[in-house]
């Protein structure tokens, strides 16, 4: 998040340099140290012609005097003194319209940085202590569900909505569709997310995103349990994101936010249609696994393409396999059953481990490369 910090502290620069009419005209030399264009002289900064101003501080001139409600024929190489006095405009108002007429240092002003900060490092412990226990124990019941139960509370309850997987994916969608620009540190996050998927199948969706968590606590719950054919979820899965693609890309309209059952998480915030939605999602999560997951989360879709070559993932012993077909019946999803088969399309793996506990041989490990016993000729052409 180091690059996260930077541009914070570039957007804090930036916006509190702002220069004030009256402190400029009364007292002249107070620039910061530091030089750049946001540590300038406040009085050089209004002498400046208001263009420079604005390309100064990445802006466009004419977005920035639009944000400021300046009519269309003002000659922008004016000073920018004159044209703020001669509209009438404070300090405030400058501050207020660099941060509309830049998206990137709006998006990045009203962020946490320190609770987003913490979250993934403490996304990144729940990671390596899934990952450790997945490859040295099978996994209990209760283990799994105390896990879960963590995972809610901490990254849900205690540290909120922002930053969650399918909001890296959806939101960058949205603004580049609204602003024409990426906002760097949802990169990083994205990219952060999709390294765990490729390390470790949805490790991180098992055990750590506070929305996937929440269903699977209640798919717990001993219920009869449905397996939705996953060509149909995936279709709908990749549907409703091409569908966020074409609203936020085509109409710059952001047809996720007013249902995002991840707004449970944000109390302040909540809308009654996405309660309403997530309701019903956890709601039939007691019978389908994780419906939200699997039917329609933009990074879960995502996240399915970089698995494919994920390095851990449950590796089948077909040595000693039996045959029995326990670990595929112990499997929430269709996932086992395919990597089995040797599928190259499986379906997404939750890292859960339960086909692991289940089976009566232990035929399956979590493992980087197919069991050592296994012959090679078996290996050849098969990706379990
Ligand atoms: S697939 Fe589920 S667990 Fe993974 S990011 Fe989406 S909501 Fe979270
Ligand atoms: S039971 Fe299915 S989802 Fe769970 S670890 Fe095994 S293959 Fe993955």
């Amino acid at each position: 998040m180091t690059r996260a910090a930077i541009l914070v502290a570039t957007v804090m620069l930036g916006v509190s340099g702002l220069p004030s009419p009256c402190r400029a005209q009364g007292s002249p030399g107070q620039g910061r140290p530091g030089g750049g264009p946001a540590a300038m002289d406040p009085s050089a900064a209004l002498q400046m012609p208001f263009e420079q101003f604005a390309r100064a501080r990445g802006v466009s001139a004419d977005r920035l005097a639009r944000a400021l409600a300046i009519p269309e024929d003002e000659d922008l190489s004016q000073p920018l003194s004159v044209i703020l006095r001669k509209h009438g405009l404070s300090r405030n108002d400058v501050q207020a319209a660099m941060a509309k007429a830049n998206p990137v240092a709006a998006e990045a002003a009203h962020k946490n940085w320190a609770k987003i900060r913490l979250k993934f490092v403490l996304w990144g412990l729940v990671f390596l202590v899934a990952m450790v226990l997945l490859a040295t124990r099978p996994i209990t019941k209760p283990l799994r569900a105390a896990m879960l139960a963590a995972s809610v509370v901490i990254f849900g309850v205690w540290l909120g909505v922002e930053p969650n997987a399918p909001g890296t994916v959806k939101d960058a969608l949205v603004l580049y569709g609204q602003e024409g620009v990426i906002f760097p540190p949802r990169v990083v996050a994205f990219i952060g997310f999709m390294l765990m998927s490729i390390l470790g199948n949805k490790v991180f969706c098992g055990w750590g995103c506070h929305f996937g968590t929440l269903q699977d606590l209640l798919w717990q719950v001993p219920t009869r349990k449905y397996k939705v054919p996953f060509r149909l979820s995936n279709v709908m899965r990749f549907g409703f994101l091409a569908a966020i693609a074409l609203g936020a890309l085509v109409f710059a309209t952001d047809i996720l936010e007013p249902i995002d059952p991840f707004r449970i998480f944000s109390f302040s915030a909540i809308a009654a249609v996405a309660i309403g939605v997530a309701a019903v999602l956890l709601v039939l999560s007691l019978w389908v696994y994780r419906p939200w997951c699997t039917l329609l989360c933009p990074f879960g879709a995502v996240s399915w393409v970089g698995e494919r070559i994920s390095l851990w993932r449950p590796r089948v012993n077909h040595k000693t396999c039996i045959d029995c077909k326990a670990c595929e019946r112990a499997c929430p999803t269709q996932s086992m059953a395919g990597l089995r088969a040797g599928a190259r399309l499986a379906q997404d793996c939750f890292a859960c481990g339960a086909c692991m506990k289940a089976c009566p041989v232990q035929a399956i490990q979590w493992g980087l490369k197919p069991p050592a016993d296994r012959p090679a000729e078996d290996a050849e052409g098969v990706e379990t």
